[in-house]
């Protein structure tokens, strides 16, 4: 088999990999129906996370279950099912509240941009579609691995509610996701910050009422514009940036939320800002699963379409061309079929 192998910044490439195999009873294989570039997987593309040695890729999927080990009892094979980037138990305390992505089994999915892909602890990660999709469904279930769930954890995180103003920072996949997400929880006003017209469009089909193009200092002032001089309600951070990370709270009212979903690269925070500030910070790597049976729901009925962040559609062994058009950013997110 083939798969995805980074070696260095910029060189990714497709070449002879082991098949993957059962490991341990818990685990299950699953034959790939399509996997995608992450947003995350450029700070190693891009030399800013370095790369000590060649690294497979890979942690968005979604396919058949070829396999399971002795143990697995929830998926079997000939299903089509959908799991986090985290393998995780589903059982342990973190687990129970919530919180899989911090479950204390847990394993980081790093080879899914190849066929065919080993995934631990099968029970708790895996959660099977009511039957095989059509392939028009593929794309949007797909994104529930990830970047869907993403932004729905940057919303809830951010405590989105009915009727409330949300601002979204970054215009990548989860940040376009996260305005779907807040339209979704009922917000009544969502401010988007995009400066690339076709993200822009994307993101007001999504539900985005306002769009600000604007950063930094400037940014912050064009939100309290919008707002009132008071701040939105929520503020959804998806970039991961000091400048990002303080656009968002400053673009936030006394006592609303910031939820966080941009893995931080050199990210510090002040505590006498934050102090005065008088809003609450919740996010970290969202814990996907918790939200899988409900979007599953959500795209399954029609009612939402994530897969429309896929600008760009590859066969896998292309990956690499997959990898340089998000890098210059003329593509949103490359979806990857085997
Ligand atoms: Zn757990």
């Amino acid at each position: 088999m083939r798969g995805t192998v980074l070696y260095g910044p910029g060189d990714v490439r497709f070449e002879e990999r082991p098949a993957p195999a059962i490991i341990q009873s818990t685990d299950a294989i699953v034959r790939i129906s399509a996997t995608c570039v992450c947003g995350s997987d450029l700070w190693s593309y891009r030399g800013i996370s370095p790369v000590a040695q060649p690294t497979p890729m890979g942690h968005e999927y979604c396919g058949i279950v070829e396999e399971v080990g002795s143990a697995v009892t929830s998926v079997k094979p000939g299903q089509f099912v959908i799991g986090s980037f985290f393998a995780s138990d589903n059982t342990c305390p973190n687990c129970r509240v919530g919180y899989q992505t911090s479950c204390r089994h847990r394993e980081f999915i790093t080879t899914a941009q190849a066929p065919g892909l080993r995934v631990p602890l099968a029970d708790g990660t895996l959660v099977a579609t009511p039957t095989v999709p059509a392939d028009d469904l593929i794309p949007s279930l797909l994104t529930l691995s990830d970047v869907m769930g993403t932004g729905w954890f940057a919303a809830n995180a951010a405590n989105v509610k009915p009727g409330m103003t949300v601002a979204v920072v970054g215009d990548g996949a989860v940040g376009l996701l996260g305005v779907l997400s807040a339209s979704q929880m009922g917000a009544a006003r969502i401010i988007a910050m995009s400066r690339h017209a076709a993200r822009q469009k994307l993101a007001r089909d999504f539900g985005a009422t306002d769009i600000v193009t604007e950063r930094g200092d400037q940014g912050v002032a064009r939100i309290q514009e919008l707002t009132g001089g008071i701040g939105a309600d929520a503020v959804l951070e998806c970039v991961g940036t000091q400048e990002s990370m303080m656009q968002a709270i400053r673009s936030t009212r006394p006592g609303g939320s910031v939820g966080y979903v941009g893995v931080p690269h050199g990210v510090t925070l002040d505590g006498e800002q934050l102090f005065f500030s008088h809003i609450r910070l919740h996010g970290g790597p969202a814990p996907v699963r918790r939200f899988l049976p409900q979007l599953i729901d959500l795209v399954w009925t029609g009612k939402i379409n994530p897969g429309k962040v896929f600008d760009l559609t590859l066969p896998l062994d292309q990956v690499a061309e997959g990898y340089r058009a998000m890098d210059q950013r003329r593509a949103i997110k490359t979806l990857l079929l085997p």
